[in-house]
């Protein structure tokens, strides 16, 4: 199968639209009218211009309010139609979208519409040219694939032919293996587009929240099986309304929707292994088992404070690296690095956002089946030199281009620790807190970039993405989302910041683009943990006794146990019988912080009912700007 995508979809005038579809990977174009005709251009010109970019024009649209229409108004269309024919003929485009009629004046009937279809065809036919006919879901006769497809039936024209579009049919509910019926041959085009949930009149929807493959809820998968069911093997193409997307980068959206196609076919041809989908081979998604180390990058300065922090968390120092500034800590099965080389990416990453997580370990059963499905998927591979007695451990670059390392057990690599680094005895003991792993970690990220890294995550990874909750800042609104392995072994959390007064949009706009906000470690005795804490010198953050009332009044929960949250400034949810702990360090540098959380009966999420206390506490607790560090 071919791609394309409409150039609606993306920012930019033709020209600049053109060039990122064309470096994102794509085979084709829609040439939407409207870019077409903002372009100054002769259509010969712009016809060479999509073909000087390595691409083909794949189809034409749209043309509208065509068939069932009364005279003078049936006349009319013809004469438009025939203007357009011209117009194609010049851009050397040989098909048409032609969309459902909307019009109030338009007129019934199966019959009509398909004798309508066959006089297209016939004018068509002698330009050279093929209609393919689309249900639009607000249609004002017909607005369900299976009319559109027997009116195309009744036509009989052998270049009038079916568009199906995976909106109009899911957005509708209707079934998508209605489709597996209709001959593969008949079936001129198909256009993907998801879409999240959402209760709304469906022409607004359409325009304005389609999103790509995978980043809805749409079943796009099973609209797709349908389609290749029938024996279709023509252009999958992308067109996307999204106001978003339209105002945002046309390179990174290309990306993400050439990677929503790729991620699509490969998903497609795993479910119909008898179906030939012409898709490079890559390994399928690959099991993430949990987090094998975070690195930050720091100076000397900064980083005797944060392995200050770390200490009061019950972190030692267990090692040095054998050539290199950077040294290890650890706690449990938890592995945190701190990197003050001068040289490499660690210090580009401290130059450019402050003491940072600039770098990420996963453990994965193959690292290097890791990165080559990632870079099937498009994503940027990451190579530095490799000093001696170095390891060559597989990275690609992740959120805001801090990097992804992998570790799998069947190489050298899970010994990383014992080739790369010499224990260092550490003089001064902290008590060790019952820090086991992390439980998940929160990446902080313009709002306009969450469905391009929930893209990454869940295209790359066996993970899913749970639905968006909204977190109240004092200042805004921040979403969030969480990316999720199927035995929760990783989380992480997607947090879209649409302000900068927010405490997630000061973060991202004071360490210039780094991501991770928070790291949340687990233990399975908050209560033991708090108290080794305590005893390390470490300050929880304090939260406001209102919230320990309102937890009463929410939970009716036993005195005793309520005072002991309190006294220790724990924060806890209850989701039935399940229950979480969280407990939270003051904020470091510009909103970094650490989180404690502790899941007791199979607890899923990540007490959202408790971000917006957690975040006032913070916000409360901030430095004002130029006052000194305390
Ligand atoms: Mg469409
Ligand atoms: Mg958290």
């Amino acid at each position: 199968m071919k791609t394309a995508i409409a150039t609606v979809s993306i920012a930019g005038d033709l020209g600049e639209k053109l060039a990122a579809i064309a470096a994102a990977g794509f085979d084709g174009v829609e040439i939407f009218e409207n870019d077409f005709l903002a372009f100054d251009a002769s259509p010969r010109e712009v016809g060479k211009m999509v073909r000087d970019h390595g691409l083909e024009i794949s189809l034409f649209q749209p043309f509208r309010d065509f068939e069932g229409m009364p005279e003078p108004q049936r006349t009319r269309a013809f004469d438009r139609a025939e203007r357009k024919f011209d117009l194609m003929n010049e851009l050397d485009v040989d098909l048409v979208v032609v969309c459902s009629n909307v019009s109030a004046i338009s007129l019934g009937g199966i019959d009509r519409a398909a004798a309508d279809f066959s006089e297209l065809g016939e004018r068509a036919a002698k330009r050279g040219l093929r209609i393919g006919y689309e249900a639009l879901a607000w249609g004002r006769h017909v607005s369900d694939h299976r009319d559109a497809w027997e009116i195309v039936r009744r036509a009989d024209r052998a270049n009038v032919g079916l568009i199906l579009d995976s909106f109009h049919t899911l957005a509708r509910k209707i079934d998508p293996d209605t489709i597996r019926s209709i001959p593969g041959d008949r079936i001129f085009f198909v256009q993907l587009a998801d879409a999240p949930k959402i209760d709304m009149d469906l022409l607004y929807w359409s325009r304005h929240f389609r999103n790509m493959p995978g980043e809805g809820d749409l079943d796009v998968a099973g609209f797709m099986r349908a389609v290749a069911a029938t024996g279709y093997d023509g252009v999958i193409s992308l067109e996307i309304f999204n106001d978003q997307f339209r105002g945002g980068s046309a390179k990174a959206i290309s990306i993400d929707g050439h990677r929503s196609l790729v991620y699509l076919m490969d998903q497609l041809k795993r479910a119909e292994p008898d179906i030939r989908i012409d898709v490079p081979a890559m390994p399928d998604r690959i099991a993430a088992h949990g987090v094998e180390f975070v690195e930050f990058a720091a100076n000397d300065t900064e980083a005797a404070e944060l392995s200050a922090m770390l200490r009061t968390l019950g972190f030692t120092r267990v090692g040095r690296h054998v050539a290199k500034q950077v040294e290890l800590w650890r706690q449990g099965g938890i592995n945190i690095i701190i990197n003050t080389e001068r040289q490499g990416f660690a210090h580009s990453a401290y130059v450019m956002h402050g003491t940072s997580v600039c770098n990420i370990g996963l453990r994965v059963d193959d690292a290097h089946a890791t990165v080559e499905r990632a870079r099937a998927l498009g994503a940027e591979l990451f190579e530095q030199h490799v000093g001696p007695g170095e390891l060559h451990i597989p990275a690609i670059r992740g959120v805001g281009g801090g990097l992804v390392h992998f570790i799998d057990a069947k190489s050298d690599l899970a010994r990383v620790w014992d080739i790369e680094f010499v224990p260092v005895a550490d003089d001064t003991q902290s008590c060790d807190a019952g820090l086991k792993r992390i439980d998940h970690m929160a990446q902080t990220m313009d709002g306009k970039e969450m469905l391009t890294w929930q893209l990454f995550y869940t295209a790359i990874f066996d993970m899913a993405k749970t639905p968006m909750v909204d977190v109240i800042d004092p200042s805004g609104l921040v979403q969030s989302r969480a990316i999720e392995a199927p035995d929760g072994a990783l989380r992480v959390t997607l947090n879209g910041v649409e302000n900068r007064r927010t405490l997630a949009g000061h973060f991202l706009a004071e360490s210039f683009g780094s991501t991770v906000q928070h790291l949340a470690f687990e233990t399975d005795d908050i209560f033991a943990t708090a108290e080794a804490l305590i005893a390390n010198g470490f300050t929880p953050l304090v939260i406001s006794p209102n919230y320990y009332d309102d937890l009463d009044a929410r939970f009716g929960l036993d005195e005793d146990f309520l005072d002991r949250l309190q006294s220790v400034s724990i924060l806890y949810d209850r989701d039935g019988d399940a229950e979480y702990f969280q407990l939270y360090s003051p904020l470091y540098g510009e909103g970094f912080f650490f989180e404690i959380v502790e899941r007791r009966g199979g607890y899923g999420g990540y007490g959202a009912a408790n971000a917006q206390f957690r975040t006032a506490a913070q916000k409360r607790h901030m430095r004002p700007k130029g006052m000194p560090k305390r």
